[in-house]
């Protein structure tokens, strides 16, 4: 039985937080009690906005902005706990409940964008901005948020606001749609294999292929399924062309295969809705309003990044084309090298030039090393140091806590992390937060935390962890550090609040010191004999890391520039297969290599709105993660001092106070050129 009318959110486990080192008493959560809570934590908040939008006083930087930025504590609370558990630990009540959590919280906020008294104040103070002596990150708190309001339709009339509401819920229906069509196409697709058919494949792709087969009731045989792990090294491995060519075919055509999953019309329907929307908003185009708050700011922005980067990929991938399709001749192929032939000729190349077994690696990279690298390189780099706390119960038993330590020992916070890959959690990698930081009103210490799905090993073994593992863990903690080290004062410029071209900085930079040459030697260290890491191991391993690089930048670019083009245009195009399609001709792909996500499965930009008109960020990231890297290697020192200090200031603590060309500007001088980025890919 549950007591709705009975939560007390001032007492309630899962809103007041009275367990050790400021978390929530995990040990006395029951999932039963989200829902109740939610409704009480909602409906507190409602109340707290309605108070706000019906003060009798004029309006305040205090009465409005500070209420507000204090406002929803529980409604924060109850989030933060279910939606760490909705991907780390989830469970069938859990999965039942996000069906319901996600619209309550999605119509939740929009009513709140829509308060047309609470707007008024937010317009009133904006107005006299400039008259009220306000400090930058405030100016820019006051900036943002009557921006974000009228984003969302806050100035438009009774009939714009019921268009712009009807607009926003057909597109999340269209985007769950577009997703389900997908997995459908991608877990109905198998092809199953006998031991004969299996030639060239490594032992640990058949072993993935085996327990596919066998999760699908072929024990004994193997399954070729569209999931990338499985799709890529068979792709890569096979002998079979025409295993090969089948496997492409179904992996390049998912959710376009003409059937109730095809997802043309609903792709066409999402584009029409877009551009509908940009233009009752009064923009240009669906990019144009999507990247009014980056660092990009203009498609001309994006256009500018891409283009020169696509034109040397381009270059680099004929180039390769040729010596791939000489290898194909030399194999005794006459056919033109097709697009299921590319990573399979490309992976004997590999061999061919580099002679170099990832497998070698491991033995050196032991996860408790690497996790002490990080915490080192932050030790060295900020100041910050980490110290393991026993025995605190959260939200899973492997989980670890971590204390987090300024250099004059006061308390910045909590770093919780939890490694293993197990049934109950989502696959990938992510940061995020149980508490952010910040210092209005009695301020509030960051709670921040990582989630891994490296393989667990067996009671007695040390985790080894592959390369590439490595540099995720290092990219999360990147992302930890930036909710850690902040000093925002306002919570809703805290940590990594900031622009969606911005956010991946901090993590792709603080992946380059993995493979510092000091923190190697220190950290990887073979986990039976201790001795460091052969250089020439190390060496054959970096370079070996580029040598696709046409490849993989025509595959990323390619996306990036049709993504822009759908949405850079005032009108959306009525045939999206046919606008791709001429898109790629334009701009001349090559015939032999498709794009990484083609329109009918690119999630990033239509199973919702997150990268639509942005699937570019990540390059743009890296361009300035190259560049603020190659800051260090001028000086000749990874852990110059006073670079480290701009660093910390600049980059990894202001969060969102201030604009990211400032931030970065500040720390390095200038604005970068992608000279660094194109070095970092191999294409310079
Ligand atoms: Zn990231």
């Amino acid at each position: 039985m549950t007591t709705t009318a009975a939560v007390d959110l001032d007492s309630h486990p899962l809103t007041h937080w009275d367990g050790p080192s400021g978390l929530p008493d995990f040990t006395r959560l029951s999932d039963a009690d989200f829902g109740p809570v939610f409704d009480a934590a909602l409906a507190a908040h409602r109340a707290e906005i309605d108070a706000i939008a019906d003060d009798p006083n004029d309006p305040t930087i205090e009465n409005t902005f500070v209420a507000m930025e204090l406002s929803g504590d529980a409604l924060d609370r109850v989030s933060a706990i279910f939606w760490c558990k909705a991907g780390a630990n989830t469970n069938d009540q859990i999965k039942v409940m996000e069906r319901e959590v996600a619209p309550k919280m999605s119509r939740h906020y929009s009513a709140i964008s829509m308060n047309e008294k609470l707007f008024a104040r937010i317009d009133d103070l904006h107005r006299r901005r400039h008259t009220l002596d306000l400090d930058p990150a405030t100016l820019r708190l006051v900036e943002k948020s009557w921006k974000g309001f009228v984003k969302s339709g806050a100035r438009l009339d009774a009939d714009g606001k019921a268009r712009l509401a009807a607009i926003n819920e057909e597109l999340s229906s269209l985007g769950t749609t577009f997703s389900q069509n997908v997995l459908a196409d991608e877990s109905e697709w198998v092809m199953f294999l006998e031991e004969g058919d299996l030639a060239g494949l490594p032992g640990f792709l058949k072993d993935a292929m085996a327990s596919a087969a066998a999760e699908r009731g072929h024990e004994g045989g193997y399954a070729v399924t569209l999931s990338r792990s499985i799709y890529e090294p068979f792709a890569a491995y096979s002998e079979r062309r025409d295993l090969r060519e089948k496997a492409f075919r179904a992996f390049a055509g998912r959710g376009e295969t003409g059937g109730a999953t095809d997802n043309g019309a609903v792709v066409a329907r999402i584009l029409a809705l877009r551009a509908e929307k940009a233009n009752l908003l009064g923009y240009d185009s669906y990019a144009a309003l999507k990247l009014d708050d980056t660092m990009a700011k203009t498609p001309k922005a994006v256009f500018d990044l891409l283009e020169p980067v696509w034109e040397k990929a381009r270059r680099k991938a004929t180039a390769d084309e040729a010596d791939l399709q000489r290898l194909a001749a030399a194999a005794g192929s006459n056919d033109k090298l097709a697009a299921w032939d590319w990573r399979f000729y490309q992976e004997r190349l590999r061999a061919e030039k580099y002679a170099f077994d990832e497998a070698e690696l491991k033995p050196y990279l032991q996860l408790d090393r690497i996790i002490e690298a990080c915490f080192d390189v932050a030790t060295r780099l900020f100041g910050v140091s980490f110290a393991e706390k026993q025995g605190v119960p959260a939200w899973h038993p492997d989980v670890r806590a971590f204390e987090v330590r300024n250099a004059d020992g006061s308390q910045r916070g909590l770093f919780l992390a939890d490694y293993f890959a197990r049934p109950s959690k989502r696959s990938g990698a992510w940061m995020s937060s149980l508490q952010s930081g910040y210092r209005l009103g009695y301020g509030s210490a960051p709670i921040i935390y990582n989630i891994m799905n490296f393989a667990k090993p067996s009671a007695g073994e040390p985790a080894l962890l592959s390369l590439d593992e490595a540099r995720t863990l290092f990219h999360e903690f990147g992302h930890a550090l930036h909710g850690l080290l902040t000093e925002a004062y306002w919570p809703s410029q805290s940590g990594t609040s900031v622009s969606r071209d911005f956010v991946e900085l901090p993590s792709q930079l603080y992946e380059h010191w993995l493979t510092v040459p000091s923190v190697l030697e220190t950290f990887a260290r073979h986990y039976k004999t201790g001795e460091a890491m052969p250089k020439a191991l190390l060496d054959k391993m970096l370079a070996a890391a580029t040598f696709d690089a046409g490849f993989r930048t025509v595959e990323f670019t390619s996306s990036a520039l049709v993504d822009m083009a759908y949405h850079a245009e005032k009108d959306a195009p009525a045939d999206p297969a046919k606008f791709e399609a001429d898109t790629l001709a334009r701009i001349g792909m090559p015939d032999a290599i498709v794009m990484r996500h083609r329109t009918p499965h690119f999630g990033h930009v239509f199973s919702g709105d997150g990268y639509s008109a942005g699937y570019y960020s990540y390059m743009w990231s890296e361009v300035l993660d190259a560049d603020a890297f190659s800051a260090f290697e001028e000086t000749g020192n990874p852990f110059d001092p006073d670079l480290a200090a701009r660093l910390k200031k600049n980059i990894y603590s202001p969060g969102g106070s201030a604009e990211p060309e400032e931030l970065y500007t500040a720390f390095r001088g200038k604005m970068p050129s992608p000279d660094a980025m194109m070095a970092k890919r191999g294409l310079a």
